[in-house]
C-alpha cells in the first residue's frame, strides 16, 4: 500500500499509562488508553464516541483509526481526561464483554515495565491466537457496493477488487482477496465510499480435520508386513501405545510413512476433528494417600494462607521423592473448596505427563491444560473453558501464565529452577518470576517447588522473603541414593564411556531385573569432528560452535541453526584423509550399550528421539511397563518422573556444562546431578548413583554425594556476593547483532561510550565484548553487561541505553535487543 506514513496520532510514553500527576488537559470527556498491537512502542489514546459510551470496557478488542488505515487494539484503561491534542475517536467496539481480565492486564502491564518490552508485544504474546486482534481480519461488499456500476469506477485495482468481491459470497480474509484481485491497494478507497465493509471476525479458528492413524489389530495382519526404515518403524512403536494417533502428533515424516503402512494394511488412516485436549483422557481417579507429617504440616501452612486471602509467597523445598506433588493437589484441593482458581506451572509439558494425569485424575474437568504444543484451536478452547469459567485448574508451561483465571488463589511453580521458566527471545520474560507478581497482584498464596531451588529463591527463603516448607525425607523412610564418584580416564576420545565401576553396576541391574537411567547431556553420536593433519575441527559456517556428528542422520549438524551437511572424507583444509570422531554423545552410549548388552532392552531420550508430541510418553510408559531395561538420555531423563524400579542411574560425563562461561553453570550442574540421582530409588529397593568426572573433587559433585544441598548453596551463595552475581546483584543484557561484523563493532563501540555516560548508581558495565557464542545463525553478537546491586538502577541505565541506540547511533542491519534477568549469559 502506497499510502504517506500515517500522522502519529496520540502518545504517551510507553510506561506511563496514566500520569499521576494530572496533565493540563486540554479535552474532557471518555477516553480510552489503547495499545495496538501493529504499533506496540506506545500506547494511544482515542475518544469514545457518545454513541459507544458504556459499551466500552478495558480489556475489550476496538477498532482506531490509524493514519487512513484502521487498526485493532485492546483498550487497557478508560480515562476521563487526555492530554493529548487533537484525540480522534475510536470506531467500534469488538467485544460485548471484555476480554482480558483486570488481572491479566495488570499483569502484561508489570512485564512490559520489568521487561522494557512494549505492552502492545507482550499483549501480542499473552492472547491466544483465536483472538488476536487482526488476525483474521476480512472483507465483505455492502449492497451499495454491489449496486455500482463497475465500469464506472475509476482505477484498475479497485475494479478488480469489486469483480473479486463479487464473484466471492460471504466475508472473505485479505490474504485471500489480495490473490484473487492481484492487490488490495485500492481497498482503503472502497472502504472509504462505503462501498465494501469490514466484516465481524470469526470467534475463533475453524475446526479442520486432520489425518488420523490407527494400528489394524495385530492379529489380523498379513506376514511381511513389518516396518521398513526407522520412520515406520517409530510410528509403529508410538502407535504400539496409543492405538491411534494424529499424523502431525507423531513427527517430521510421519506422514509418507504412515501412508506406507496404510498401502501395505498394516494401518488405516481417517479423518477426524482433533480433540481439545490431547492430555484430556481422565485417568482412573487415585484416592489421596495419607499425608505425612511433613506434608500435612506444608499443607496446613497454605491452606491457612489461603483463608487469609492475601499475598503470600511460599519456597516448598523437598527432596526428590518426598511427595511435592501432593502437597500441590491437597493446596489446590482446599483452593477449589474456597472457590478459587489454581494455576500449576510445570517446565515442560512432554516431561511432565505424569503430573498432567495426577491432576486430571483428582481434579478431572476443572483442569485445562495449556502449553504451546498445542494447535491454536486447541488452545483457543482450553483458554476459553478457563475464561468462562468451565475449568479452574489452568495447568501449563510458562505461557499458562496468562491463563484468564477470574479469580486466582493459588499459584505453584513446579521444578521452579528450570531454565525453560526464562523466555529466551521475543519478551524475555521470567515465568516464575512473574507468577511471584501475579500472585501479588491477586492476593494469591504461590507455591514455588523443587529439591533444588534457584540460589535466588533460595535466598529470598533463607532471608524470609518467602515462607520455607521444607520436606527433609523421601516418602515411606525410603533413603536418598548413594553416591559414588568416579574418576573419568583422560584418553582422546574421552575415556571410558563405562567405567568398570559403572559396567558392574549395570550387569547387577540387569540380573536382578531391576532398571537404569543413564545421563549423558550431549545429544548425537560424537561432538568434535576433526582432521588428525591439521587439527581442524568441523565448523557450523552460520554459528561459531563445532558441529556434532549424528549417525543416525548420517549427517554433522549444528546445534544451534540446524545446519546440517553430510560428512566429508576429506579434511577440506589440508585434504587429509585421517578425519576422527572425539568425544560421546547420546547415540554413542546406546550403540556401546547394546554392544556390551545384547540382550538388554536398550532405550534412549533426547531432542532426537522425541520430536512428536507422544514420544516422550511412549518412552516413559516403557520404562514404566518394565520394557525397557536401560534408558540413556540428555537432561530431559533427569525431570521429575517417578520410575519406582530403577535402582541406578549413571552419570556419563558430570564435567559437560561445568567450564561453560557462565555464572550459573556450577549451580545448574549441581542441580542436574541432584535431579538425575533423584531418579534413583524411588521405589522400595533403595538406589545408587554413580558420578562419572574428571573432576572428582569438585565441590559440587562433593555436596551432591553427601546430598547437602543447603551447603552447596551457602557456598556458591559467597562467591555470588563476591562477584556481585544474582542473587546479590541485577544483571541486564544489551545484545547487538547483524550479519555485517564490522557495524556490529561500531553498534557495540556506541553502546559503550553511551553506557560510559550512563554508568551511575552503582550500575557497572562489563564490555563491550564478543558473547560467548559469538556468531548464531549467521549473525554476529557482542554485548554488554549491566550490573549492580539495584534491580531499578540496573533496568533504568538498561532502558536509557537501548532508547539512545536506538534514538540515532546504530548501524544500518543492527538489531538491539534487552535481555532483563539473563538466565545465562551466552
Ligand atoms: P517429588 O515430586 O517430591 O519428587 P512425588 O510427588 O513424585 O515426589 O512423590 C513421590 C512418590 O511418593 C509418588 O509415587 C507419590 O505418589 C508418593 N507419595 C506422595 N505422598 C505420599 C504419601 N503421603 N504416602 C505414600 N506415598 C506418597
Ligand atoms: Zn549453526
Amino acid at each position: 500500500m502506497n499510502t504517506p506514513a500515517p500522522p502519529t496520532p496520540s502518545i504517551i510514553a510507553p510506561w506511563t499509562v496514566a500520569p499521576a500527576e494530572a496533565p493540563p488537559t486540554v479535552e474532557e470527556g471518555s477516553f480510552a488508553a489503547v495499545v495496538v498491537p501493529a504499533k506496540p512502542e506506545r500506547i494511544f489514546h482515542y475518544r469514545v464516541p457518545s454513541a459507544l459510551a458504556g459499551s466500552v470496557q478495558p480489556g475489550m478488542r476496538v477498532r482506531v483509526p490509524f493514519g487512513p488505515r484502521s487498526l485493532d487494539g485492546y483498550v487497557v484503561q478508560l480515562l476521563d481526561r487526555s492530554d493529548v491534542e487533537t484525540v480522534k475517536p475510536l470506531t467500534a467496539v469488538l467485544d460485548a464483554e471484555p476480554i482480558l481480565g483486570p488481572s491479566i492486564l495488570a499483569l502484561t502491564r508489570w512485564m512490559a515495565e520489568y521487561y522494557l518490552a512494549p505492552w502492545g508485544k507482550v499483549l501480542a504474546a499473552a492472547v491466544p491466537a483465536g483472538l488476536k486482534v487482526g488476525a483474521e481480519k476480512r472483507v465483505i461488499l455492502t449492497d451499495a457496493g454491489r449496486a455500482v456500476d463497475e465500469a464506472g469506477v475509476r482505477g484498475a485495482v479497485q475494479r478488480r477488487i469489486l469483480a473479486a468481491l463479487r464473484s466471492h459470497p460471504g466475508p472473505i480474509t485479505l490474504a485471500r482477496l489480495a490473490k484473487r484481485a492481484g492487490s488490495i491497494a485500492g481497498l482503503p478507497a472502497l472502504l472509504d465510499r462505503g462501498w465494501v465493509t469490514e466484516a465481524p471476525t470469526a470467534p475463533g479458528p475453524t475446526p479442520r480435520l486432520r489425518p488420523y492413524v490407527s494400528l489394524v489389530d495385530a492379529g489380523l495382519l498379513p506376514s511381511g508386513t513389518g516396518p521398513r526404515g526407522p520412520l515406520q518403524r517409530a510410528v509403529l512403536e508410538a502407535l504400539a501405545v496409543r492405538h491411534g494417533a494424529f499424523v502431525s502428533d507423531l513427527g517430521l515424516g510421519a506422514g509418507a510413512a504412515c501412508r506406507a503402512l496404510a498401502s501395505r494394511g498394516v494401518v488405516t488412516m481417517s479423518l477426524r476433528e482433533p480433540a481439545c485436549d490431547p492430555y484430556g483422557r481422565v485417568s482412573e481417579s487415585t484416592p489421596a494417600p495419607v499425608l505425612t507429617a511433613d506434608q500435612g504440616s506444608a499443607v496446613s501452612t497454605l491452606v491457612d494462607a489461603l483463608s487469609r486471602r492475601r499475598f503470600a509467597p511460599y519456597l516448598l523445598w523437598g527432596v526428590t521423592g518426598s511427595g511435592k506433588t501432593e502437597v500441590y493437589l491437597q493446596a489446590m484441593a482446599s483452593a477449589l473448596a474456597m472457590g478459587r482458581g489454581c494455576l500449576l506451572l510445570v517446565p515442560e509439558i512432554g516431561l511432565t505427563g505424569q503430573i498432567v494425569q495426577q491432576v486430571r485424575a483428582r481434579f478431572g474437568d476443572e483442569v485445562a491444560v495449556l502449553h504451546s504444543g498445542l494447535s491454536s484451536r486447541e488452545r483457543f478452547a482450553a483458554w476459553t473453558r478457563i475464561r468462562r469459567g468451565q475449568a479452574h485448574v489452568a495447568l501449563g508451561t510458562r505461557s499458562a501464565l496468562w491463563a484468564p483465571l477470574p479469580n486466582v488463589g493459588l499459584i505453584v511453580v513446579d521444578e521452579e529452577q528450570d531454565a525453560s521458566y526464562k523466555q529466551e527471545d521475543g519478551v524475555r520474560y521470567h515465568a516464575r518470576d512473574s507468577a511471584v507478581v501475579l500472585g501479588s497482584q491477586a492476593g494469591a498464596v504461590v507455591v514455588l517447588g523443587s529439591a533444588t531451588p534457584s540460589l535466588e529463591s533460595y535466598a529470598n527463603a533463607v532471608a524470609g522473603r518467602y515462607g520455607l516448607l521444607r520436606l527433609p525425607d523421601r516418602v515411606e523412610s525410603r533413603s536418598l541414593p548413594t553416591v559414588r564418584l568416579v574418576g573419568l580416564g583422560a584418553g582422546p576420545d574421552g575415556g571410558d564411556v563405562l567405567s568398570p565401576e559403572l559396567h558392574a553396576g549395570i550387569d547387577a541391574r540387569l540380573v536382578r531385573g531391576e532398571q537404569v537411567l543413564l545421563l549423558l547431556n550431549r545429544r548425537g553420536y560424537a561432538p568434535v569432528v576433526v582432521c588428525r593433519d591439521c587439527g581442524v575441527a568441523a565448523r557450523c559456517p552460520q554459528c561459531s560452535v563445532g558441529l556434532t556428528y549424528h549417525r543416525e542422520r548420517g549427517k554433522l549438524c549444528c546445534h544451534y541453526c540446524g545446519f546440517s551437511i553430510a560428512p566429508k572424507d576429506r579434511c577440506e583444509g589440508c585434504g587429509g584423509h585421517r578425519i576422527t570422531l572425539r568425544g560421546v554423545g547420546t547415540e554413542q552410549v546406546e550403540e556401546r550399550l547394546r554392544a556390551a548388552w545384547p540382550s538388554a532392552r536398550v532405550a534412549r531420550m533426547d531432542r532426537d528421539t522425541t520430536q512428536s508430541r507422544l514420544a516422550h510418553d511412549g518412552l516413559l510408559d516403557a520404562m514404566r511397563r518394565g520394557d525397557t531395561d536401560i534408558l540413556v538420555g540428555t537432561q530431559m531423563i533427569a525431570k521429575g518422573h517417578d520410575l519406582p524400579n530403577v535402582t541406578l542411574v549413571g552419570i556419563i560425563n558430570a564435567d559437560v556444562g561445568l567450564s561453560l562461561p557462565d555464572f550459573r553453570a556450577t549451580e545448574r550442574v549441581f542441580q542436574l546431578l541432584a535431579q538425575a540421582a533423584g531418579r534413583s530409588g524411588r521405589g522400595e529397593r533403595p538406589g545408587e548413583v554413580i558420578v562419572q568426572t574428571r573432576r572428582p573433587t569438585h565441590e559440587a559433585f562433593l555436596f551432591a554425594q553427601r546430598h547437602d544441598v543447603a551447603g552447596f548453596y551457602e557456598q556458591e551463595l559467597l562467591r555470588r556476593r563476591e562477584l556481585g552475581y544474582p542473587p546479590y546483584g541485577r544483571l541486564a543484557i544489551v545484545l547487538m547483532t547483524g550479519i555485517d561484523e564490522r557495524r556490529v563493532i561500531d553498534a557495540a563501540a556506541a553502546a559503550a561510550s553511551a553506557g560510559a555516560e550512563l554508568a551511575a548508581d552503582g550500575v557497572s558495565l562489563l564490555g563491550p565484548a564478543p558473547a560467548p557464542l559469538w556468531r548464531l545463525k549467521g549473525r554476529h553478537r557482542w554485548q554488554l553487561i549491566l550490573k549492580g546491586p539495584r534491580g531499578p538502577a540496573v533496568r533504568d541505565a538498561a532502558h536509557s541505553l537501548v532508547t539512545t541506540l536506538r534514538a540515532g547511533r546504530l548501524p544500518r542491519g543492527v538489531t538491539v535487543d534487552l535481555n532483563v534477568d539473563p538466565h545465562h549469559v551466552l
